[in-house]
């Protein structure tokens, strides 16, 4: 069996988190280290490693995901400006392999380096 990714673990409350929405299909948590003052991951109970591991099987969960940003973002009153970012793969900086969006808020973000 492939082993359990830390996510796995948080779903199964194995390890505790800061819960901010949950469904059959996904759980949103605030991140442990927080890159804007809102960061949260939205995380299919589904264990897909990474973006580019979903296949169309998974058209429906991904739909899903991202008709709950908008619910999520609204709750966290964050909806006139966030950012969703997946990192796919370690060199786009993803460190836990069980698919995620990162969902930022609340940040002046025309201020970034990046700019997009
Ligand atoms: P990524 O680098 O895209 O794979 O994102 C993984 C994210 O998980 C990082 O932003 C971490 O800060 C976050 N993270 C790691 N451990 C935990 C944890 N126990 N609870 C909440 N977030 C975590």
């Amino acid at each position: 069996m492939a082993q359990e990714t830390l996510f796995t673990k948080i779903i199964n409350r194995e390890i505790p988190a800061d819960v901010v929405y949950e469904d059959e299909l996904c759980i949103c948590i605030r991140d442990i280290a927080p890159k804007a003052p809102v960061h949260v991951l939205l995380i299919p109970r589904k264990p897909i490693p990474r973006l580019v591991d979903a296949s169309e099987a998974d058209r429906e969960l991904l739909g899903h995901l991202m008709t709950r940003v908008g619910v999520i973002a609204k709750d966290l009153g964050i909806e006139e400006a966030f950012r969703v970012i997946v990192n796919n793969g370690e060199d786009a900086g993803q460190t836990v392999f069980h698919l995620h969006l990162h969902i930022l808020g609340n940040k002046q973000y025309s201020e970034d380096q990046l700019g997009f």
